[in-house]
């Protein structure tokens, strides 16, 4: 059986899951009639200490609506240059939003507020006016980084200062609560704002959510309807959400150990020049001058791992639910032992 290493959001429902999914009460969710819905949407509020939440199809989905509430076109959207928002959701914030972006170079898709400070326009006819910071955490590109509490803190006082509204993409970031033994609750009060995926690590077959005050989860909601994006029956999905919250969050550190060893065994390859810090379930590496990614994606393919190439030179190797310790141990052997 192949090792599948591409993506967090391979994962099949596991047997609980579907269970849950089999005993959803449903309703008609664009009335507001979906009691499994309407019960997620206020656990995950009541979990970030937000007023509201909105269930969505997908983390692009909850983005690009959160930034539609808080932009108006021609606006400006800071964020870094190699943000979901920004390169992975198809010039999304120019079609929806009719906003440009002002991309900034990160540390491993971090930015501090110092480089915001630096990047929000003046009020000048010249300009566009900055509405908008939006930060990502986990960073996907940086290699699933966390963010430091203290910068966002500092990120916070710059938007409060120049009256900016800050989103968090949050796709991963219960990767990142569980890794730095964070509380929803302390990011709920710092960003206007919040999307999650259920559909990464938290092992959901679709869905995100998106959180916000209820003045914004009402625009928000709005936005969704005009996006297509008004589901009827959706308490069959929003039941995997409510079961991962209860029993997938926790087990995030399992994938997180699990990246950490398939990243040394890849340092004790000599054909491997350079891996990222691995902070969650991201494992980023490049090999050394001259090995093509493709030829070494091809190799693992034909040894048992399937991973990702990401870029000219990047490879990427993501650990998820369905990735065990007994997967995790031959994806080390083999990773150690393979040379072009
Ligand atoms: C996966 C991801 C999203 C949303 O992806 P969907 O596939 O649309 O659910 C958003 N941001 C980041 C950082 C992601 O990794």
């Amino acid at each position: 059986m192949l090792i599948d290493l591409r993506s967090d959001t391979i994962t099949r429902p596991t047997p609980g899951m579907l269970n849950a999914m089999m005993k959803a009460e449903v309703g008609d969710d664009v009335f507001r009639e979906d009691p499994t819905v309407n019960l997620l949407e206020k656990t995950a509020a009541d979990l970030f200490g937000m007023e509201g939440a909105l269930y969505c199809a997908s983390g692009t989905m909850g983005n690009q609506i959160a930034i539609k509430c808080h932009t108006q076109p021609a606006d400006e959207v800071i964020c870094e240059r190699e943000a979901h928002v920004y390169i992975y959701e198809g010039g999304g914030i120019a079609f929806n939003s009719g906003s440009q972006v002002r991309a900034l170079a990160g540390d491993r898709g971090r930015i501090t507020a110092d480089q915001i400070s630096d990047a929000i326009n003046p009020d000048d006819v010249h300009k566009a006016r900055t509405s908008l910071v939006c930060l990502e955490n986990t960073s996907n590109r940086g290699g699933g980084s966390c963010y430091d509490l203290d910068e966002i803190k500092k990120i916070r006082t710059v938007c409060d200062e120049r009256k900016l509204a800050l989103h968090l993409d949050g796709a991963r970031l219960f990767n990142a609560l569980v890794a730095r033994k964070e509380n929803p609750a302390t990011y709920g009060k710092l960003f206007n704002s919040i999307s999650v995926c259920f559909n990464k690590g938290l092992g959901c077959p679709a869905g995100s959510i998106i959180l916000g005050t209820a003045s914004f989860i009402h625009q928000a909601r709005r936005i969704r309807k005009l996006f297509g994006g008004g589901m009827r029956q959706t308490g069959f999905l929003a039941a995997t959400a409510l079961y991962a919250l209860e029993h997938h969050v926790e087990r995030l550190a399992e994938d997180h150990a699990h990246a950490r060893q398939l990243a040394d065994a890849l340092r004790s390859n000599p054909i491997v020049k350079n891996v990222l810090p691995v902070e969650t379930n991201l494992v980023i590496f490049e090999l050394i001058t001259g090995e093509a990614p493709k030829i070494f994606v091809d190799k693992m393919k034909t040894a048992g791992i399937l991973l990702l190439p990401i870029s000219a030179t990047r490879l990427r190797m993501v650990t998820h639910l369905d990735i065990s310790a007994e997967m995790t141990d031959q994806a080390c052997r083999i990773l150690k032992a393979t040379m072009i």
